[in-house]
């Protein structure tokens, strides 16, 4: 298993830090929106940056590539289909990361809908995938369709249940907030509502959540199921005849919901 650690950026962005296996003085990290928390944890756990990953293309995922390219010569692997700071690598949906002298390995997913070119990094059990799925959420969709945003989750939701999701916010209590208002009767929404808030009442992340628990919790990859549609449908005053009808009006309860 993966050792990972989130780095806080902003007001509630997490820079995932990776160690390399195969390097113990090693660590990757994915996102990194400013460079200064990153230096802090580095200097802090007296790591050396081996490699950059980047989901997408948005300045909070992206603002401190430079600088850290600039001090660490770290290699920047990106989408192929955005314009990522000194990216190395251009990568796209089927592609393989293969870092050997790090023992890190990942595979690429496409996964548009928040971004046209957003990718997912896929390997040792977890997933980093960025702003597209939340922790009982998704992103909003600022470039691509609903369509797309439904096909990239459920590509994510086919994952094995176990997976780890590291996402790129702690947005989770007010994504399962959200949830409940959609589904509420769902125990396993108003449990994880409760383990959750403990977790931010110490402090804690509430990240990594599994494939798992998101398919039992998480509105936008339950928008096919009887119950989440039917309150789709009734927020909306329309049938909605498709999924992805279904999780195009989910997704636009959500972004007025207070
Ligand atoms: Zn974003």
């Amino acid at each position: 298993m993966l050792e990972v650690s989130p780095v806080r950026a902003f007001s509630d962005n997490y820079i995932w830090l990776i160690r390399t296996p195969g390097d113990p003085t090693g660590a990757a990290v994915v996102d990194p929106g400013d460079a200064r928390p990153v230096e802090d944890a580095l200097d802090r756990e007296g790591l050396r940056l081996r490699a950059i990953f980047v989901t997408h293309h948005h300045p909070d995922h992206v603002g401190g590539v430079r600088d850290l390219v600039s001090r660490h010569g770290a290699p920047v692997l990106g989408p192929a289909r955005e314009e990522i700071p000194c990216a190395s690598s251009r990568l796209s949906d089927g592609d393989r990361v293969n870092l050997d002298e790090l023992a890190l390995e990942f595979s690429v997913l496409d996964i548009p809908g928040h971004t046209l070119g957003h990718i997912a990094f896929h390997g040792h059990g977890a997933l980093f995938c960025g702003d597209t799925l939340f922790s009982a959420g998704c992103g909003r969709l600022f470039e691509g369709t609903p369509e797309e945003m439904w096909d990239s989750l459920s590509k994510l939701a086919r994952l094995a249940p176990s997976t780890r999701v590291y996402c790129a916010h702690e947005y989770t209590l007010a994504n399962l907030a959200f949830a409940a208002a959609v589904e509420p009767a769902n125990d396993a929404i108003a449990a994880r509502a409760a383990v959750e808030a403990a977790k931010r009442r110490e402090g804690l992340p509430t990240l990594p959540s599994t494939i798992g628990e998101e398919r039992a919790t998480n509105p936008f990859l339950r928008a096919d199921l009887a119950v989440p549609r039917r309150a789709a449908e009734a927020h909306a005053g329309r049938p909605l005849a498709t999924p992805v009808a279904s999780f195009a009006a989910l997704r636009e309860w959500k972004n007025g919901f207070k």
